[in-house]
This record gives structure tokens, sequence and C-alpha cells, in this order.
């Protein structure tokens, strides 16, 4: 019967990074230390979870189809704006891409990068047109603008996921003013770094923000994202939306995240404090990351090799090969908790 399936969906998809922590329980670690998927090691605001339990009680109903707790909750919290929401990010990308493109639709891709958008422009019948970054993974401006020319959609990813690069506000804008299409900027990490590209929601209409609630404000297993969108752009998103893509539990918690923005801070600072850290002391050439996380070249080792080696030691890292257009030798390592990192970096020391 496989014949049947849309051949998209024949080759491999999303990786998840299930096999390192086979390897770790094989060798009797019960409790590894899991820097692999840049999930926060603590937990949520208790005013998120305080609502999230509240919110079960009315389940019997659907959601609020416009999530209007989320997007008030988001409009106290960011000041003014258009938002859509949806389960995690990745929901915003599909639907997104759903608004956008027809058959053999090429969409730009600057690359190396998370690898959702490809595998979601794939699956809607689009071809992902890849922009490889420069050697320092700095975006190479003019190649990403031309590739740009005549395309409807296209996707930059600042902090990039998973080399850390952040995109100056200034650059972003440039590809704004030289584009004629839609810019998605994914700021799955914007909250552990400077940079802010809010401002330019005000002066652009082909810009789309991405943002999530999974990292900074450790909800990742209520799925919940949502973006800024332009005023224009807003009734076809959610004519193209599937109908109460976030649920009433989600709704609730990220409302209630969003009410504790103090809850982040000191989360914050210790993402900071050891991204510092891992470049000073890991062994190995690390990446200036504005995320949660580093970019490790192991070279001449592979990441293969490296992220097994860790594993039977108990340490849970994330190799990047399935990323596009990276080589065979980096792994990417996200900030956890302190002996977490203690660990990691002890560890990767003694290879
Ligand atoms: C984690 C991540 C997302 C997805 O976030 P969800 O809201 O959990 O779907 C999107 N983009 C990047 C770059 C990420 O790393």
């Amino acid at each position: 019967m496989q014949h049947l399936i849309r051949e998209c969906f024949q080759k491999e998809g999303y990786v998840f990074a299930t096999r390192a922590a086979e390897i770790a329980r094989a060798h009797g670690h019960d409790r590894p230390a899991r820097l692999a998927s840049n999930e926060n090691p603590e937990g949520p605001s208790p005013e998120a979870v305080r609502r999230a339990i509240a919110a079960l009680g009315t389940v019997n109903r659907y959601p609020d189809e416009k999530n209007r707790e989320f997007t008030d909750a988001l409009r106290a919290y960011h000041g003014d704006y258009r938002f859509a929401a949806s389960v995690g990010m990745d929901g915003i990308i599909e639907t997104v891409i759903r608004t956008l493109i027809n058959d053999g639709d090429e969409v730009v891709v600057s690359t190396p990068t998370y690898s959702f958008y490809g595998i979601a422009v794939r699956a809607q019948g689009g071809v992902p047109a890849s922009v490889a970054r420069k050697a320092d993974w700095s975006v190479d401006m003019d190649t990403f603008i031309r590739a740009c020319e005549g395309k409807k959609l296209a996707f930059l990813c600042s902090p990039n996921n998973p080399t850390g690069t952040v995109t100056p506000a200034a650059d972003v804008a440039a590809i704004l003013e030289a584009i004629d299409g839609i810019l998605f900027l994914d700021a799955a990490y914007i909250d552990f770094c400077d940079e802010d590209y809010r401002p330019l929601m005000h002066r652009y209409d082909n810009l789309i923000i991405g943002r999530t609630m999974s990292k900074a404000f450790s909800l990742a297993g209520l799925r919940i994202g949502y973006a800024f969108v332009p005023a224009w752009y807003e009734p076809y998103y959610m004519t193209a939306a599937t109908p109460f893509t976030l649920n009433s539990v989600s709704q609730a918690a990220g409302a209630g995240a969003l009410a504790d923005p103090a809850h982040i801070d000191p989360i914050i600072r210790n993402v900071v404090i050891w991204r510092t850290r891992f470049v000073d002391e890991c062994p190995y050439p690390v990446a200036p990351s504005g995320g949660n996380f580093v970019l490790v070249d192991v070279a001449p080792a592979t990441a293969e090799t490296v992220v097994e080696q860790l594993a039977a030691r108990g340490v849970i890292v994330r190799s990047c090969t399935s990323f596009p257009d990276l080589g065979e030798h980096y792994i990417r390592v996200s900030i956890g908790e302190e002996w977490e990192n203690e660990r990691f970096l002890q560890e990767i020391s003694r290879l």
C-alpha cells in the first residue's frame, strides 16, 4: 500500500534526537544530561500552571476560535500588534505556507537552518531553494536578496538554529526593502538575545515574525506558537488555518506565562553566562550564539561519533547532520541545568 503515500513523505521527515538517549540508557545512565532539544530545564511560571489547571475544567467546550485570552495577553506583553496563534510555531509555519504556495513554487530558505521549513514546504507541494550562509554563518545578503526575486516566501531564522547567529535588525530591514515577497523571520530564540525585530512590523507589510512559548517560557509540551502578522494578511491566515488549533489549556497557560514575564529573567541570565562558558571552556571551536544552545565544530571527528561517545558517558547532544547544508562535523548543545552543563564540559574535554 506504500505506493499510495505522496512522494514527499516517502523519505525521512523531521529527525528526533532519540538514538542518543537509547545509547545512554544502554550504558546505564537513567538520568543523562539532556542537552539535545533546546528545551528549558526550568519549569514554567506557576501562573501558567495555575491557569492551565483552571482551564482543564472547561474542556467540554471548544476553545475560543480567535484565541482571545492568549492574544489579549500578547498585546499586554508586546503592545498593539496583530497576532496569529497555532500549535507551536510549526503550526504557524504550515499555515503560512498553505496561504501562499502552489505546486512547484520555490521558497527561499537561508541555510544551514531548522529543517522543518523545507519539510513543510515540500509537504505543501513547494520546492525549497537553499541560500547558504557565509563561513562565519552570517547571511550572504546579496545572494539571499537575489534568490528572493520572483519568490513569494523566504525563511530566515534569527538567532539561527543551529548556528546561534543573530542577524541585525538593519539587515532584516534591508532584505524587506529589497524583496517583493514575504519574509518569515523565525525568532524562536529571540528572548535570549538583545535584538528586537518588532519595530519592523510598523514599517513593512511583508514581514511575519514567528515566536514560540516552547523555549524561554518553558511550555514546549503545550505546543504554543504565535506570529506577528501584517494587518492585510491576518484574514487570509485565519481563512487558511485549521479551526481551533490552539487548545484552551494551552491558551490559558500561554496567557499566564506572559502575565509573569519576570519568571524568565533568571533563566535568560543563566543562558547568557553558560553560553559564554561553553565558548571559553569547550576544547573545540564554538560559534558565538544568541540562543540557548551552541554549535560546536568537532572536526576532525564526525558528529555521529561524538554524539555516541557523549551518550555513552551520559550526555545527550544533537548531531547536526540532518540540518540542510551543514557538514558532518557539527553538534548542537543546549544550555541545561548547572550539573548538565558541567558534565558536558567535563566529558567533551575527555574525548
Ligand atoms: C523550536 C523551534 C521552533 C518550533 O517551536 P514550537 O513552537 O515548539 O513548534 C521553531 N523554529 C525554531 C528555529 C526552533 O528551534
